[in-house]
């Protein structure tokens, strides 16, 4: 395998995204404090571009392309942000994007994808293989491919969020970060490791999908069935060689949280700090507000990953509890 990136790639990608990518907001709110008992700083990437921290990732990845890559293009497999965020990284680059997704995707991404100028290509999730489909385009055409998570660029990419976080904040005793493949997890460790050495980090997973925890416990990469939760930006099987290396070696652990308690952070942050965060979104808060007792006094950093939800659905969400 080759070599881990580490944070002077976090500094490289800051650079190259710098004028594309939003330096997002950091809120606070004297609600959170007060029911934590401690000083809460959101970092929220619900407002970056696209609305979730992917495009971080992406053009960061994009950037580093030769002329060659550029000009035939990228290709990715996945329904959910990451598709929205190269479409959109390709298409500031004027580069072409190929973006395969499953035939029944929600069709409000698909249109979103091709509305920032991705080609989609769909498949059959049931019996086609989306990698082996990207690797035959990517074969027949030139196209270059960029994962989801598993990728050095992309881990880079997503650690500028927390390198602005604690820019910004100063030393965090604790850092609660979202989790799926791990690609923000990897990233953010990197950051905080450098600059905030003593902050706890922790991973954020639903609790129907817990494939990081046991992972971390068993000290080798566990694959589950795909896991039946509301947090669809983490509905990973497994984490990634190179996302897996960075989490078990810099983490503090990995939490859980159950689908009810991350629509009750929806609602928190809808009624109380008037914004929308999408389900995954929602995992690195509602672990804060599971383990306040031993988060007393401490300055904590909370990563609210993204803001894509269906109205429609949020409204559902709500009227079910
Ligand atoms: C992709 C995604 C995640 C999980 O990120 P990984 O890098 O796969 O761990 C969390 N939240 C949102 C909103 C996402 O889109």
């Amino acid at each position: 395998m080759p070599e881990l990136p580490d944070y002077s790639d976090v500094v490289a990608a800051t650079g190259r995204i710098a004028g594309h990518a939003n330096k997002t907001p950091v809120l606070t709110s004297r609600t959170a404090d007060a029911e934590i008992g401690g000083q809460v700083f959101f970092k929220c990437e619900n407002f970056q571009r696209m609305g979730a921290f992917k495009f971080r990732g992406a053009m960061n990845a994009l950037m580093r392309f030769t002329p060659e890559q550029r000009n035939d293009g990228v290709v990715t497999f996945s329904s959910g942000n990451h598709a929205q965020a190269i479409a959109l990284a390709a298409h500031q680059l004027g580069m072409p994007a190929t973006i395969v997704m499953p035939e029944d995707a929600p069709e409000a991404k698909v249109a979103a994808t091709r509305g920032y100028g991705g080609k989609v290509v769909r498949f059959n999730r049931y019996t086609e293989n989306r990698e082996e489909i990207c690797a035959a385009l990517a074969e027949k055409h030139g196209l270059t491919m960029i994962p989801p998570y598993d990728h050095p660029d992309v881990i880079s990419g997503q650690g500028t969020a927390v390198k602005e976080l604690i820019e910004e904040t100063g030393p965090l005793d604790a850092l609660f970060v979202c989790l799926g493949g791990g690609g923000l997890l990897s990233g953010s460790l990197l950051a905080a490791k450098a600059l905030s050495p003593d902050c706890q980090t922790y991973g954020v997973e639903p609790e129907a999908g817990d494939d990081a925890l046991q992972s971390l416990r068993a000290g080798k990469i566990i694959h589950i069935d795909t896991p039946k939760t509301i947090a669809d930006g983490a509905q990973t099987q497994h984490l990634g060689h190179y996302t897996f290396e960075i989490i078990r070696r810099d983490v503090t652990d990995i939490l859980t949280v159950s689908d009810n308690e991350l629509v009750a952070c929806m609602r928190f942050y809808a009624e109380r700090m008037k914004m929308i965060v999408e389900p995954t979104g929602c995992l690195s808060f509602a672990a804060v507000r599971k383990m306040k007792a031993q988060l007393k006094g401490k300055r904590i950093g909370v990563i609210v990953s993204g803001g894509n939800v269906d109205l429609a659905k949020l409204s559902g969400y709500f009227a079910a509890t």
